[in-house]
């Protein structure tokens, strides 16, 4: 009765009924994210629509201090476009990437120092400098996130991520 119930849903939906859910839930968070206001991207401040935002944590999760409180901080959660989403540079993407933790593309045209430095902290985006190479835009961004969050802080050159 209840399987029928479904495929009677289904039919009437043209759709899975785990695709609508999720159809749904991508919906109601864009509605909510334009209701507050929050649908200029978060890297590039242009708008996203309902087909192009993406989900995004401001401060990388992964290795930090408390993964799963960094994961499912509500501070740490900002919305980009699909594109801008650190998370999906490098797959199939044919902008510069970068390995640093903090650090921002900045593509606009006859820019020298592209790379920016911008530590988060308590929901508060701090801007750490612009810089022509992003090794320097890391060690700018490491000096800043030290002041910020103090010398415990998992920074690029704690990570060995600097040469
Ligand atoms: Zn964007």
């Amino acid at each position: 009765m209840l399987k029928n119930g479904n495929k009677q849903k289904e039919s009437q939906l043209g759709m899975k009924l785990c695709q609508a859910r999720t159809l749904l839930h991508r919906k109601l968070i864009f509605s909510l994210i334009e209701k507050s206001d929050q649908n200029l991207c978060f890297k590039c401040s242009r708008p996203m629509t309902e087909n192009n935002y993406s989900i995004e944590h401001r401060d990388e999760w992964l290795y930090a201090d408390d993964p799963v409180k960094a994961y499912f901080n509500m501070d740490n959660i900002a919305f980009s476009h699909r594109k801008c989403n650190k998370g999906n540079r490098g797959r199939g993407s044919k902008s510069k990437t970068t390995k640093f933790k903090g650090i921002y593309i900045n593509n606009a045209r006859n820019r020298k120092n592209i790379w920016q430095a911008y530590v988060y902290c308590k929901g508060k985006r701090h801007f750490a400098g612009s810089y022509a190479t992003d090794v320097e835009a890391a060690i700018a961004y490491d000096k800043l996130a030290v002041q910020l969050h103090g010398d415990k802080y998992l920074t690029n050159a704690k990570m060995k991520l600097l040469p």
